[in-house]
């Protein structure tokens, strides 16, 4: 099988990685319009680079996916790139993250997205005792924490003072409208192209991973049938997607102050938390997605499909 995939991030590489091992023999190649594909910082990024590069998979550089067309009976897939050329294959996986174009064709209008109501700032600092304590900054130091962040004072003054202003970045953070699905014909959109969530639950990038596992699998289970691995992969992830969408937007209208009466009430038993309630939130999150595996397998199953 030839694989075109389009955006080399958390989505595009786990895919590619997921997909060599799953189908064995075939030429999967990604495609990313940047000319430099660099670690984000975060660590996930440099080892699933080593793990692309370990794995042989091909990372074109400089190629920005402009347009997909596909053969009448969808066997096969043509993508042309901003610079005129283009590459035929049986399967194109759009891993292009959150601005995708590529993806309103799969969906059939243009997808919106939409403001979740606040920004982020990030950049990198170097790490400072006026910081608090380096080799505390997890946060189950809970006291610490609070110590440090009380009045929102020094700390707090001394990090934002600490960052160069040229190198951090303010993302303004949106979710996209809940689709019905993930693919048509023979293409497939991943990762922050199909359920960009906000970043409260910090498991948009978790979930990438997952949708690059879930749609190895469904290839391996139908290695000759595209259409029933396609909607394989949409069973399993469609529904359990919009949810995830869903929850990190209840949860970032809490912490960032939609209804104020509400946040306070939130810090305030945040104060007084002792921890079991954040490790119950983060349990719910991993069994809750098991409970949503098992129901999407039991329809598989019942359609005959796994
Ligand atoms: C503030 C913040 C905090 C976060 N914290 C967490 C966290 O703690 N845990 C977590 O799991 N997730 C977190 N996330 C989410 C996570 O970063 C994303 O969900 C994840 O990066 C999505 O990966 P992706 O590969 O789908 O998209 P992206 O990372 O956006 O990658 C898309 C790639 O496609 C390329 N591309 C785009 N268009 C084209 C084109 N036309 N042709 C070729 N290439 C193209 C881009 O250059 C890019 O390399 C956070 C996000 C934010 C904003």
């Amino acid at each position: 099988m030839k694989v075109i995939v389009i955006g080399g991030g958390i989505g595009g590489l786990t895919t590619s990685i997921a997909l060599t091992q799953a189908l064995p023999g075939s030429d999967i190649q990604i495609y990313e319009r940047v000319t430099d594909l660099r670690p984000s910082g975060a660590a996930i990024s440099e080892l699933l680079l080593d793990g692309a590069a370990k794995q042989g998979i091909k990372i074109h550089l400089g190629k920005k996916g402009a347009e997909y067309t596909t053969s009448e009976d969808n066997k096969t897939v043509i993508v042309t790139f901003q610079d005129g050329e283009s590459v035929t294959g049986d399967l194109l996986i759009i891993a292009e993250g959150t601005h995708s174009k590529l993806r309103n064709k799969v969906i059939g209008h243009i997808v919106a997205r939409n403001y979740v109501g606040y920004g982020n700032y990030n950049g990198a600092v170097p790490v400072t005792s006026d910081l608090g304590d380096p080799t505390k900054w997890n946060q189950f130091y809970r006291d610490d924490l609070y110590q440090n962040f009380e009045g929102w004072a020094a700390p707090v003054w001394n990090l934002i003072k600490s960052m160069d202003p040229s190198k951090v970045a303010r993302v303004e953070i949106h979710d996209i409208e809940k689709l019905e699905t993930f693919f048509n014909g023979p293409a497939v959109v991943i990762g922050d192209a199909a359920h960009r969530t906000a970043p409260d639950l910090g498991q948009g990038g978790c979930q990438a991973m997952e949708d690059a596992w879930v749609l190895a699998n469904a290839l391996k289970t139908h290695p000759n049938d595209l259409p029933a691995a396609l909607k394989h992969y949409d069973a399993m992830l469609v529904k359990r997607t919009v949810k995830l969408v869903g929850r990190a937007r209840k949860r970032a209208e809490m912490i960032h102050g939609l209804d104020m009466t509400a946040t306070n009430a939130w810090y305030t038993e945040l104060a007084t938390e002792s921890g079991e309630n954040i490790m119950e939130g983060m349990a719910k999150t991993i069994l809750g997605a098991r409970t949503d595996l098992d129901s999407a397998v039991a329809v598989l199953k019942a359609e005959g499909l796994m």
